[in-house]
């Protein structure tokens, strides 16, 4: 079996083309490195069914070398973070282009060739929601000319797409929603409240809260993540295809909860908390409702917090310390 991973060496994409070459898969790795990492594919490249091509999705139409059976369409710039170059703020046209005609390449490919594609859409879709938890059947509350709506709107369209090819040429795609999630291999350069937090409290930096640390976020570790993933793409119930799934974990803190989190699991660090401006735009709570993935997909996150936050920071520390 071939796997297409669109965004393999992202945060995300790089775990998932790990996982598929031990489960015994050939693997096709495309990534621009517009926010993946070298580093997070390094080790895969010595793998004899691991190819890594440099391209940028959205550039053309994926030639019949790209054929597989599954297409995983992971690749996006994801952090908000205005500041940071990597950040799909900073690129605002690329997030919207890989969201639709990338998308449109992969679905293609799907097209020609048969297989099943999934499609990484993300709880941003939500926008600040009205509705608490949020459950798949919730539209939504999205600005369209906000600041972030070069990425939450293209994911939306991302998905009627996807339901487009399903409906129109019967391509079997399945629908995925991301909510916050951390682990190893996140960038941290990328802007995002962990790596951030993080790194600040490695080098004993003041940690940077944007407002007054009483919005919430629900974060879900990234193996668990994976294998709801995975659990999607594979199922076998009949109306698989377009049903869409909210994957993150329920468990809800505040921001400034996160940072007391990062505080004790880094004795060492004399950093303080920070208070800067709001962000614009910013979704004040975030929290999914699971209820679907559990029942259908017999899934839930597993991963404790304390430890996923663990190890994360042994990656950073790795990662961020000079040898
Ligand atoms: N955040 C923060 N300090 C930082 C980075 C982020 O307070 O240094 C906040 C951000 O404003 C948001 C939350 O943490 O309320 C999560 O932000 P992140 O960028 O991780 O992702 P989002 O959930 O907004 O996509």
């Amino acid at each position: 079996m071939r796997a297409l991973v669109t965004g393999g060496a992202g945060f995300i994409g790089s775990h998932l083309c790990h996982q598929l070459l031990v489960s015994g898969w050939s693997v096709i790795c495309l990534d621009n490195f517009a926010s993946g990492m070298h580093r997070s594919v390094a080790r895969l490249l010595e793998h004899p069914d691991f190819r890594l091509v440099e391209r940028d999705v959205s550039a053309g139409p994926l030639s019949d070398d790209f054929r597989a059976d599954r297409y995983f369409h992971l690749a996006s710039p994801a952090s908000p973070n205005p500041y940071t170059p990597r950040s799909y703020m900073a690129q605002p046209l690329e997030t919207a282009m890989v969201n639709s005609i990338g998308l449109r390449h992969v679905l293609d490919l799907a097209h020609r060739h048969g297989g099943r594609a999934l499609f990484a859409s993300t709880s941003e879709i939500y926008g600040d929601p009205l509705e608490h938890p949020q459950r798949e059947e919730y539209w939504g509350n999205v600005s369209s000319t906000g600041p972030r709506s070069c990425y939450d709107e293209a994911k939306r369209f991302g998905e009627a797409l996807s339901m487009i090819y399903l409906r129109k040429y019967a391509v079997d795609v399945r629908l995925i929603r991301i909510f916050n999630t951390y682990g190893p291999n996140m960038d941290p350069e990328d802007g995002r409240m962990l790596p951030n937090f993080i790194t600040q409290a490695l080098s004993n930096r003041p940690l940077t809260i944007y407002g007054d640390g009483h919005y919430t976020r629900s974060l879900c570790y990234v193996q668990d993540l994976l294998e709801g993933m995975l659990a999607v793409m594979e199922s076998e119930r009949p109306d698989a295809g377009g049903r869409v799934y909210n994957l993150g974990n329920p468990e809800e803190h505040t921001i400034l909860e996160y940072a007391k989190m990062v505080l004790e699991l880094i004795p060492s660090s004399s950093s303080t908390i920070s208070y800067l401006p709001p962000v614009p735009d910013d979704p004040s709570r975030r929290q999914p409702d699971i209820s679907r993935a559990r029942s259908e997909l017999e899934w839930e996150p597993r991963m404790p917090l304390r430890e996923g936050l663990a190890r994360t920071i042994d990656y950073f520390r790795e990662v961020t310390t000079p040898r």
